[in-house]
């Protein structure tokens, strides 16, 4: 058996395991165990923990899930809002779970997110870069080379997200 497979969403390189997944942010359970196993380092060291917002934000805008699932187009939504706010705006890594907060109450319930459209490819770095480092020092640039390049890989995208975030300013 090989040890790694790719993952069908986001493309990394993932642990051939069995295993849970997400409930809406669709995964190989690889990649979903990788993407657990980055949390609980950011969680128990502050020097990982710095990375954390990237990470959440590259994570969720790698895994889409599927179009019928409000939960998934919700996240989506939110998490590209969050990255907006970082490359468009400068918003510090400590803003964005504001941002998203925000966002999510002022969209809560009144139907007013669509579904976005996937790119073709979501860039070249994944959860897989993040795991497979265990300098603590580079975490912080790695996560944010991650989300910087799934922010790109939206491309497509940005106006929408631009239009829908300055609607809650
Ligand atoms: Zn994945």
């Amino acid at each position: 058996m090989n040890e790694y497979i790719p993952c069908f969403a986001c493309g990394a390189k993932s642990l051939n395991i069995e295993g849970e997944v997400h409930e809406y942010m669709l995964s190989a359970p690889g990649c979903w165990e990788m993407f657990n196993e980055v949390l609980a380092r950011e969680y128990s060291d502050l020097r990982y923990w710095r990375g954390h917002q990237f990470t959440v934000d590259a994570y969720a805008c790698q895994h889409v899930g599927k179009k019928e699932d409000s939960r998934a187009l919700n996240s989506v939504n939110i998490h590209l809002a969050s990255l907006h706010g970082v490359f468009e705006k400068g918003l510090s890594q400590a803003e964005t779970p504001k941002l998203r907060e925000r966002f999510s109450q002022f969209y809560k319930g009144k139907n007013l997110l669509d579904w976005l459209e996937p790119p073709s490819s979501f860039g070249q770095l994944t959860v897989f870069e993040l795991w497979n480092n265990e300098d603590a020092d580079l975490h912080f640039e790695i996560a944010q080379n991650w989300a910087r390049s799934v922010w790109k890989a939206w491309e497509h995208q940005h106006d929408k997200i631009h239009e829908l975030v300055s609607q809650i300013d």
